[in-house]
């Protein structure tokens, strides 16, 4: 099955940490010192108009980055904290900022997940969620925060999260996308937190809409947006095509459905995911089949290059038996090295590291 990984990446962000970056009239960024597979070289945080002033995501709880914030608007005054979405890498900063500021925070609402959990997923993936975040005014799809001299419109977009907002600036045709777009990569979306079919539909949404300019949680800001995220749209419709397109023809083993990790560490080297790899032995790699719902929905399933998920428990009986995946649960410490709290968890499963990128 050929691949499909023509989405036009862009990994060029020579940003450094605590730099303020005046990257267009009225919006400056700086980036937090977080790098890690997940977060590319960071988290960035927005300061959005002048003067008067928001700060869009505060980022992880890092006192250096909150000053770094801080001083950037010495002399202004923040009217507004705004916040994406409630993971460990966005909003915990948000209390110390706003200690310092005294700003409402806005955001769609305190974290929760997108279905209710499995029973094989009781060892939960959700340890990258931010459970204390709560926001002091609750943001409904279509709002308008209006601050002086801006205004950016809440537009939903569920899918990495449940509760993710995109903040669009419409006068500026610029549009926050948070996690839910990013140039580097492509989002995770890890269910139950995540919603793959959610993630779709709020993907399609944003193709309907005439913001340009995103501007996202990590990585460089992304031109032609819409276009961009037709890609995205396409990548994943391959993915699926192809886990269909094995089942069909009868591989029904774990070696049988995955590529060779010579060519699968020539994919991840492209997708940027290579470090995640680099250490492991490829009998290790092998293992990582699983299973990652997509809302429940029978029928579907989606792949990241590596294997292939079956979308829920129906799929798997569709074709092969459950208990084939139970092997993708890796006892190996090693795996568990990622920049995730959640995956150094004992007992984590790997599956929730390889629903991360897609
Ligand atoms: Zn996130």
């Amino acid at each position: 099955m050929s691949d499909n990984d023509d989405v036009p990446f862009n990994r060029d962000f020579p940003l450094k940490p605590g730099v303020v970056d005046d990257i267009r009239p009225g919006v400056r960024r700086i980036l937090c010192n977080n790098p890690s597979p997940f977060t590319f070289t960071g988290t960035v945080s927005y300061i959005v108009g002048k003067g008067n002033v928001a700060i869009i995501d505060p980022g992880p709880d890092d006192e250096a980055h909150a000053a770094a914030l801080l001083d950037a608007v010495r002399g202004e005054t923040v009217t507004h904290i705004l916040v994406t979405h409630t993971h460990r890498d966005h909003s915990p900063n948000t209390a110390r900022i706003k200690a310092a500021t005294g700003a409402p925070v806005y955001a769609e609402g305190p974290h929760r997940a997108s279905r209710p959990r499995y029973e094989s997923e009781r060892i939960s993936s959700e340890s990258g969620a931010d459970r204390d975040f709560k926001p002091d005014i609750e943001v409904r799809d279509g709002e308008t925060i209006e601050g002086s001299g801006w205004a950016l419109q809440a537009v939903a977009t569920p899918g990495h999260t449940a509760n993710h907002l995109a903040f669009a600036w419409r006068e500026r045709k610029y549009l926050f996308v948070g996690d839910h777009v990013m140039g580097w990569s492509t989002s995770i979306v890890a269910p139950p937190d995540g919603s793959m079919i959610d993630y779709m539909a709020s993907l399609e949404r944003l193709t309907q809409r005439d913001e340009d300019l995103y501007f996202s949680g990590h990585g460089p800001e992304i031109p032609e947006g819409p276009r961009y995220v037709r890609f995205l749209i396409r990548h994943r419709q391959a993915r699926e095509a192809s886990i269909l397109h094995r089942l069909a023809k009868g591989a029904a083993d774990i070696p049988a459905m995955v590529p060779s990790p010579c060519k699968r560490r020539r994919r991840y080297s492209r997708h940027g995911a290579r470090d995640l790899y680099r250490h492991r032995p490829a009998a290790d790699r092998r293992r990582r089949l699983f299973r990652a719902g997509a809302s429940g929905r029978p029928g579907r399933a989606w792949d990241r290059g590596d294997g292939w998920r079956p979308a829920d428990r129906r799929d798997v009986s569709a074709r092969v038996t459950f208990g084939s995946f139970r092997g993708v649960r890796s006892t190996n410490p090693e795996s568990r090295d990622s920049g995730f709290d959640a995956a150094r968890r004992p007992g984590m499963t790997n599956s929730y590291f390889f629903t991360t990128f897609g």
